[in-house]
């Protein structure tokens, strides 16, 4: 005989919360004269609310019923705002279990409504998550069953057109909340839907309708009040004949249970693990008393005692993501508990939410750090499992050499704090930058890459060094750039500094220096005089040595040599202006253009007898000058400058008298 137990049976995520949470409560107040009470029966299961009371816990439906001082527990399906006001002034103590799905719809509309929306809930009206849901309402807000419910109140003039916000109790079938939308929408109604309908729910009916449809006969387990259990009853009741009702031990059909090759069972969201073991103990004496095949039914006990074992705190466990709110991540470790990971242990991005990076339905792997939270429940860490992961990508780092990127978090003395995901460093000042720096302000809140130079794990401390990532950049770009250049080629460069000898010019992260004697085609007394700091130019490489890191420049190499077409730019005859850049004994020399000086002989510049030329002109007086000649071969220009003016007139010599023979 097999037995096949419905997937997703018993309590769901939300109703579990609640009650480990009451016995967190009870363990947490026991032996003080604080009672507890819970706002409502906590489930729909009676043996469930006897057991409480028997520890102490009462069910009351007013506060005003509840002694100043005592706990009250607020069960899955949350309360309106009002009664946490209340609390309050009664001097209550309120205990939250609200399921965060339902918590998510109360956020939904308060803030629709704080926009100007009326709000439509669909769901029954009496339900206390309704009751609730409405109580976070700031204006209108109407409960409609289904789309005949919303019928009857358009008929009856209470919805008209304009805006609405639909939300949906989380147990209604999803198909109800769409037609309710479709009806508005097509009415002309502007419809903001939120279709917050659990999935808890609708995955039970279905594993629920699946087992019925391979079994023999059926066991359906939990209270004849409970809502969701019926709806599992009538579910199971449409696909398999042999339906039955199991609200206690006696509800059991023995007699039956030898006819049936496949037994299936499904169990309500109220329907705690330990009803399902006592339902399947009790059938498995039964068989063993009528000596019927066990071996199926021995296995799922022993999975059932398998999740009734908690996890360890520092154990790895995997399990199933069942929900991801704001603020948690709700997992399914397969055992009693459910797993909760708090959004601060877990690594996200900035700006990131929880729900950017997980998915219900999703495998995760986490770490036990506590095996009771504040609610009852085993408390994990995503982080305290990736520090781990992480301290081994630090030291792969260091021994491979490789770059990670920490951000730069705060400044301590001597350098700054940096992270690299759950793993902290220091980085020194003189790791911080390639340059002398003090200034650590500008890296706060950086991301910069760096390298791990040290690694102490016990110490959760590690030495990162953004210079040698930057150095290890520098050597690559100048290795790059040696490769990419040879003797001739003309590359752009950047005025770095001035010597008396010439200019530094960087070409692409290497210096060349740029001789005085190649910057101009002329003669220049220092480089000032033709360049500036910051000044691009375009230089030629004269010569180059990649061992000794030296490269020689020259910039006129870049423009055209004077002499070159000279034919073409001057000729004999032509009267050209020039500056006076030097004298001599014997003459003086005119720069015609930078680089092309000619000279005038001495007796080329006046048409007098002149005995030393800085008698008639002087260094940098600009001057008109014949050219006489061109020597294209050797590079000479010949000038006159009295060719220029005008020739003075002979004076007449005066007539001697001459002596009369008397
Ligand atoms: S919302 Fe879903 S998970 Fe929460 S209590 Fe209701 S059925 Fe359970």
């Amino acid at each position: 005989m097999n037995i096949e137990v419905a997937k997703n049976s018993g309590f769901c995520f939300g109703v579990k919360r609640a009650v480990d949470k009451t016995y967190s409560l009870i363990e947490k107040y026991r032996g003080t004269q604080r009672r507890i009470f819970t706002y409502g029966p906590l489930i729909h299961n009676e043996t469930v609310v006897k057991e409480l009371e028997k520890e102490g816990v009462f069910s009351v439906e007013k506060l005003e019923e509840v002694p100043a001082g005592s706990v009250v527990l607020i069960r899955s399906h949350g309360v309106p705002f009002d009664v946490y006001r209340k609390s309050e002034e009664l001097g209550i103590i309120l205990e939250d279990a609200t399921c965060p799905f339902v918590e998510k719809i109360h956020k939904i509309v308060e803030e629709e409504s704080e926009k100007g929306q009326d709000v439509i809930i669909v769901g029954s009206e009496t339900h206390p998550e309704v009751i609730g849901i409405r109580g976070w309402c700031k204006r209108k807000v109407f409960v409609v069953k289904d789309k005949n419910d919303l019928q009857n109140l358009i008929k009856e003039g209470k919805i008209i057109n304009g805006d609405h916000s639909v939300v949906a109790q989380t147990t209604i079938k999803i198909k109800d909340f769409e037609e309710v939308v479709e009806s508005l929408s097509e009415r002309g109604v502007k419809v903001n839907s939120f279709c917050t309908v659990c999935n808890a729910t609708r995955e039970r009916q279905d594993s629920c309708k699946e087992t019925a449809e391979k079994s023999d006969m059926m066991l359906v387990i939990g209270s004849r009040t409970s809502s969701n259990t019926m709806k599992l009853y009538e579910i199971a009741g449409k696909n398999c004949k042999k339906t039955y009702l199991i609200e206690t031990i006696e509800d059991l059909p023995l007699n039956e249970v030898e006819k049936c090759g496949t037994i299936g069972i499904a169990a309500g969201a109220s329907a705690p693990e330990c009803i399902i073991k006592e339902v399947i103990a009790t059938m498995s004496e039964f068989i063993t008393e009528n000596g019927l095949e066990q071996n199926e039914m021995l296995a799922y006990m022993e999975d059932i005692e398998k999740a009734l074992r908690l996890p360890g705190r520092g154990e790895i466990v995997t399990g199933e993501i069942i929900a991801v709110s704001e603020k948690e991540i709700v997992v399914n470790l397969g055992c009693k508990k459910d797993g909760i990971i708090p959004k601060d242990e877990v690594s996200l991005e900035p700006g990131q939410k929880l729900s950017d990076v997980f998915k219900a339905g999703e495998q995760i792997e986490a770490k036990v750090v506590k095996t009771k939270d504040d609610d009852g429940n085993i408390l994990l860490s995503k982080k305290k499992l990736e520090v781990n992961e992480h301290w081994n990508e630090v030291n792969e780092a260091l021994d491979n050499k490789t770059v990670v990127n920490a951000k730069v978090t705060g400044k301590v003395k001597g350098g700054v704090i940096a992270t690299f995901k759950e793993v902290s460093g220091f980085i020194p000042l003189s790791q911080l930058s390639d340059k002398f720096t003090e200034e650590v302000d500008e890296f706060i809140g950086k991301t910069i890459p760096v390298k791990v130079i040290q690694t102490n794990p016990k110490r959760n401390r590690a030495v990162f060094s953004h210079r040698a990532v930057l150095m290890e950049e520098k050597a690559k770009k100048t290795e790059a750039f040696w490769n990419s250049i040879e003797v001739d080629d003309i590359v752009d460069g950047v005025v770095k500094r001035f010597t008396d000898y010439g200019a530094f010019v960087d070409i692409g992260g290497v210096d060349g220096l740029l001789h005085i004697s190649e910057i101009s085609w002329g003669k220049i007394k220092k480089p000032q005089d033709v360049l500036e700091l910051e000044q691009q130019v375009k230089v030629k490489i004269l010569s180059m040595n990649k061992e000794k890191g030296k490269i020689s420049l020259g910039l006129k190499q870049t423009m055209p040599e004077p002499w070159e077409n000279i034919e073409s730019k001057y000729q004999v005859g032509d009267i050209i202006e020039g500056k006076v850049v030097q004298l001599k004994d014997y003459g003086a020399f005119i720069e015609i253009e930078p680089g092309l000086d000619g000279l005038v002989h001495i007796s080329e510049i006046a048409y007098k007898r002149v005995a030393n030329p800085a008698n008639e002109i002087e260094i940098g007086q600009t001057v008109n000058a014949k050219i006489l000649d061109i020597d294209t071969e050797k590079k000479r220009i010949s000038l006159s400058i009295k060719e220029t003016l005008e020739k003075p007139v002979a004076e007449e010599a005066p007539v001697e008298e001459v002596p009369t023979e008397e």
